[in-house]
């Protein structure tokens, strides 16, 4: 078992995710990626909108980059918020304008990897030239080193230093006035009972924030040519309900299933005939509160659909009332009578709770279905037509509901296994 628990590698990342929830940044640069593994925890916030990993080792970066794909849920569900995620090449001592601006930009154990003029780089790169808001650097405190079972020298073969807090101090204080920016010096992996004044934390971190709020990146650097040094590796836009197309997609199933749903309830009471969700209707809600958009959340699906059918029927009342067609025999074709069932988009809007939210207003989610192949509208774009049994669905548009679902990435989604995460030298010897 390690020194720490969780181990120390964790708490960096889990110090970092912490800050993340707090302030909610919507940019975030992870410096010094590596095989990706705290991008792939930082995904899961989706309050973050861009997240940007860099590394200069490319070969380390490809390992695992696929892992950051959209997994099948979020094809399946998407989600309002929007997430890109890039992965670049190049190194913290060269500038890129892609990178300027950001929120948050973390730097979890690289700079002990520089050398000591790189690090000046590092400064002038991180602090003066992409002056994110905030800045959370981690790096060894080599105070902390003889409770280290086994180490000798660095704690890793690839370090160029390791500090003492007294020069992490003396480092983060002179960015600060350089660059203006405040600090505060904190921490992860405790020391024994007793020592944590005299030792301090095993890894050092300090957190930066600029000075002056965000005007102060407005004043940077405006007419600077914009610098592209580094190479993207990986690029990926989520799924998400912003996307038209996208939200089309997902309202189109929403409708199709409640459409059917809601003309089963109704050929139902119309013929006596049995069906189970009038069935669950009737033992769970019948005779209860109608459904309403501000209780949505609380509704079982059962007991909108038996709301849903009693408001429906009001509806088809007035509109038959209008000669409006209604459960109308068609054209006999051929041996066999094809009737169809029309549900009012009104009803639709107010009984499901995703319809509304997706299309917003009645008008909306007419307009939205207007040029959709998938499902029919009545003449004056008031209803959805449907067959009556569902088997009337034609080859034809069974294979466009096949294409449909092929171009949409699903065959794409996958989910890779989660990653063994990278030990420090002495991590690896205890
Ligand atoms: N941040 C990761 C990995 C730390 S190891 C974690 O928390 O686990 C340090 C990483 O910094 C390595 O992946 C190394 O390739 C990268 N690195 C070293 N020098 C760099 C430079 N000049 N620019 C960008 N990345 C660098």
């Amino acid at each position: 078992m390690g020194l720490f628990t969780p181990a120390l590698h964790r708490q960096r990342h889990q110090f970092v995710i912490d800050f993340v929830k707090r302030k909610k940044p919507k940019k975030v640069l992870d410096l010094g990626c590596c095989e990706c593994v705290l991008l792939k925890q930082l995904k899961f916030h989706r309050e973050i909108e861009l997240l940007v990993g860099l590394d200069i080792d490319g070969v380390q970066v490809k390992k695992k980059m696929h892992g950051l794909a959209p997994i099948s849920t979020d094809y399946l569900q998407p989600s309002y918020d929007q997430l890109r995620i890039e992965l670049y090449q190049g190194s913290v001592t060269e500038k890129d304008a892609r990178l300027r601006g950001f929120d948050l930009v973390t730097s979890i154990e690289l700079i002990e990897h520089l050398t000591l003029a790189d690090v000046e780089l590092f400064s002038e790169v991180v602090f003066g030239y992409l002056t994110p808001e905030a800045v959370i650097v981690s790096t060894p405190n080599s105070d902390f080193n003889p409770f280290l079972p086994g180490l000798v020298g660095f704690r890793h073969s690839d370090h160029k230093f390791e500090w003492t807090r007294a020069e992490f101090k003396s480092w983060a204080m002179k960015v600060c006035l350089q660059y203006g920016y405040e600090v505060e010096l904190t921490g992860v992996g405790q020391a024994p009972p007793g020592q944590q004044e005299r030792v301090g934390f095993c890894s050092q971190i300090g957190v930066f924030h600029r000075l002056g709020g965000k005007e102060r990146y407005n004043m940077f650097d405006e007419d600077a040519e914009d610098v592209f040094s580094y190479t993207l590796l990986y690029s990926i836009i989520y799924p998400s309900l912003h996307d038209n197309n996208i939200l089309r997609r997902v309202l189109m199933c929403e409708v199709v299933y409640w459409a059917e749903k809601l003309k089963r309830r109704w050929i139902a009471e119309e013929t006596g005939e049995r069906d189970d969700t009038y069935d669950l209707c009737q033992a769970e809600g019948e005779g209860g509160e109608c459904f309403r958009a501000s209780e949505r959340h609380v509704d079982t699906e059962e007991t909108q659909t038996a709301a849903c059918g009693a408001e429906m029927k009001t509806l088809v009342d007035q509109e038959e009332g209008d000669g409006e067609l209604f459960w109308t025999p068609s054209q006999p074709d051929s041996d066999k009578w094809r009737r169809r069932v029309s549900v009012p988009l009104a009803v639709l809007w107010c009984c499901c709770p995703k319809v509304s939210l997706l299309s917003g207003s009645v008008s909306n989610l007419r307009l939205l279905l207007m040029d959709e192949p998938r499902v029919k509208l009545s003449q004056d774009g008031s209803a959805v037509l449907l067959n009556h049994q569902e088997q009337d669905l034609d080859d034809d548009d069974e294979e466009e509901h096949r294409a449909d679902f092929e171009d949409s990435g699903y065959a794409e989604a996958r989910q890779c296994p989660p990653s063994a995460e990278p030990a420090e030298d002495w991590e690896a010897n205890v």
